[in-house]
């Protein structure tokens, strides 16, 4: 069962360069304080249930803008690792059906190494929120574990069959969490591994905003 629970067609920009078709996996092993997308910790059951053709399928009805403009499709989520050998599935269909369309991933890195190994040589861009890298922050915020996440990213480092360019790196200011101490300590851990490290800001969702507790 795939566990889809959102096509979200003609993204600019914000899931790497181009249009783009992000493809959101139910399912996600952390628990995010401001998770913009809590539904994926519903039921997966409860969503379409999608074969990587027909999910493909649907996504190729796009492919002129992902072309005319550098865009792919992108498997985010909810934690697409979780899902790898049906994301796999897609990436073999999409080389046959879509030749060229890039294929991305945005991921907490929060899985297995073998998930991570299983989609290798598909991914052509990882963009990676990696929260915090204080672990006490980190645990705070998700209460899962940074060192998961920290050396799946380092592996990927190392083998990425892209190279640097096809990691990119997203450093959270996470209002009550982190300081701005330490995002740059995060920022400056990161420097000798990673060329592209974005700095953004999460959005407090309105239940956790002033006059209710975190
Ligand atoms: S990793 Fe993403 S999907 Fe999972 S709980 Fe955190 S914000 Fe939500």
């Amino acid at each position: 069962m795939s566990g889809i629970f959102s096509i979200s067609r003609f993204r600019m920009a914000t899931d790497g360069p181009g249009i783009s078709t992000l493809i959101g996996f139910s399912g996600c092993p952390l628990n995010c304080q401001y998770c913009p997308n809590p539904i994926c910790h519903t039921d997966r059951s409860q969503w379409p249930d999608y074969s990587a053709r027909e999910l493909i399928d649907f996504v190729r009805r796009d492919e002129l803008y992902m072309r005319m403009t550098g865009g792919g499709i992108v498997f985010g989520g909810g934690e697409p690792l979780g899902q790898e050998y049906f994301v796999k599935e897609c990436a073999l269909y999409s080389q046959k059906t879509l030749p060229d369309i890039p294929l991305r991933i945005e991921t907490s890195l929060q899985a297995s190494i073998k998930n991570v190994q299983e989609l290798l040589p598909y991914i052509s861009l990882w963009i990676i929120d990696i929260k915090d890298l204080n672990p006490d922050v980190y645990y705070r915020y998700t209460h899962g574990q940074m060192d998961l996440m920290w050396n799946n990213l380092m592996y990927l480092v190392q083998h990425a069959p892209y190279g640097q360019d096809s990691i990119w790196v997203r450093v959270p200011r996470i209002p009550g969490y982190n300081t701005n101490r330490d995002i740059q300590k995060s920022v400056r851990r990161l420097q000798p591994y990673v060329k592209h490290i974005e700095v953004f800001s999460y959005r407090k969702p309105p239940e956790k905003r002033e006059g209710t507790t975190e």
